[in-house]
């Protein structure tokens, strides 16, 4: 730690794992500046929030990755709540994934880690779900947080208390490298001059557009649509998480409904009335009376895709630029895990087997061969 005091880094790219990176390192000594093209493009604000490595059903390393997060977010929301003097919005609710019939809820990926619930059950769990679902999966680690209205406030204020610099209206246009080395970037400045900051050291956190600075990486946009409709007091305890679509109840009953996945959408912006209308139709499907409640918000975001929609986590080609991109839809719930194994390489601090195991298996060099096919 001593030997990290002062040492520069720069982040390209102030969204949701940017701001994590820089509040990890900045904790950890160094001097850290944050280069930002737009922070409120940013899918960190676009997000659910939904920490749901169970709900979502993944499996091998991705769960292992999502559940070692999952068990690092209560420490890691302490500490941005304690260095910002907000709070994240943290909650662990439980999430329910509701089934046709019994059988579906056995057969999903991570049922062995959920508690079947039968029709009976699940009513007491969320009254008023529509008549179809017949079982469910209740995953009760799994929770939330608000990304949109306190933790991307909360992680930019910790960053400032510890003295980040951001410069925000800036992008990144190139990198510079010399024998294989990052030397810095070339921005263009929020005058629109190209400009050269120099650097060694620097993480690439640019989400869905990270491939514009890396060609290498094999990332896409996933456009999401969401809107949010305000429920009655306790209307909603748990998470809902129904196939295409769920809902995510705030602590002053907020229920954000998510999401559209459109990868034909690529970086178009704004709300559509076919995605509005999906949502609205995935809210009659899992919870009828929903749809009588006042409409609050709509909003869009793209997620970081990759081929097999996994993180791209440690070292690139050049020496000095790590990788932390590509979260996809549980960059949200990565980002405790990221901050760790990232600022732990960097560091040198020594690995646990399984940390080098995980960074082995998401490192981006696992789809050399998706490029070579792409390329024929
Ligand atoms: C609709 C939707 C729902 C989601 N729901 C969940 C969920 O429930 N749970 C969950 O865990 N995850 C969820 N996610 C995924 C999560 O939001 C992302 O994985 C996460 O935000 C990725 O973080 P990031 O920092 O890599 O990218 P972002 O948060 O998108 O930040 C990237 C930043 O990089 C900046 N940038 C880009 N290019 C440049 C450049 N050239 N120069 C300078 N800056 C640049 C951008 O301006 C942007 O601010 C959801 C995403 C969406 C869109």
């Amino acid at each position: 730690m001593a030997d990290a005091a002062r040492e520069r880094l720069l982040i390209l790219g102030g969204g949701l794992i940017g701001l994590t990176m820089a509040h990890e390192l900045a904790r950890k000594g160094f001097t850290i500046e944050v280069i930002s093209r737009q922070k409120t493009e940013a899918a960190g604000f676009g997000a659910a929030g939904m920490l749901a490595p169970h709900a979502e059903g993944l499996t091998g390393n991705h769960l292992e990755l999502g559940l070692l997060s999952l068990q690092l977010i209560p420490e890691w929301v302490k500490k941005i709540e304690k260095d910002s003097g907000l709070s994240c919005g943290y909650r662990n609710c439980g999430i329910i994934v509701p089934f046709l019939n019994i059988k579906e809820a056995e057969i999903y990926p991570t049922s062995y880690l959920g508690l079947i619930l039968n029709r009976k059950e699940l009513e007491a769990e969320i009254p008023g779900i529509s008549q179809q679902w017949k079982s469910g999966l209740l995953f009760n680690k799994d929770g939330q947080i608000d990304n949109r209205r306190k933790l991307m406030l909360a992680l930019e204020k910790a960053c400032v208390a510890l003295g980040v610099k951001f410069r925000e209206g800036v992008e990144v246009i190139k990198l510079i490298e010399q024998k294989q080395e990052i030397q810095g970037v070339e921005v263009k400045n929020t005058k629109g001059l190209q400009e050269t900051i120099w650097g060694q050291r620097a993480i690439l956190c640019s989400g869905a557009w990270s491939q514009k600075i890396l060609t290498d990486l094999p990332l896409f946009p996933v456009k999401g649509e969401m809107l949010s409709i305000q429920g009655p007091k306790n209307s909603l305890k748990r998470i809902i998480y129904g196939p295409g679509t769920y809902l995510v109840p705030r602590e002053d009953d907020l229920i954000i409904v998510g999401a559209t996945s459109n990868k034909e959408a690529r970086f178009n912006k704004g709300i559509t009335q076919s995605g509005q209308l999906q949502l609205k139709n995935g809210i009659n499907s899992l919870l009828p009376i929903a749809n009588q409640w006042p409409p609050i918000d709509s909003w869009w975001g793209f997620r970081p895709g990759t081929p097999d929609e996994m993180p791209i986590l440690g070292k690139s080609r050049l020496k000095g630029l790590w990788l932390a991109t590509g979260h996809y839809r549980n960059g949200v719930l990565l980002a405790a895990i990221t901050a760790k194994l990232i600022s732990k390489c960097i560091l040198k601090d020594p690995l646990t087997q399984k940390e080098s195991e995980l960074l082995m298996s998401f490192n981006w060099n696992r789809f050399n061969k998706y490029h070579a096919s792409t390329r024929q």
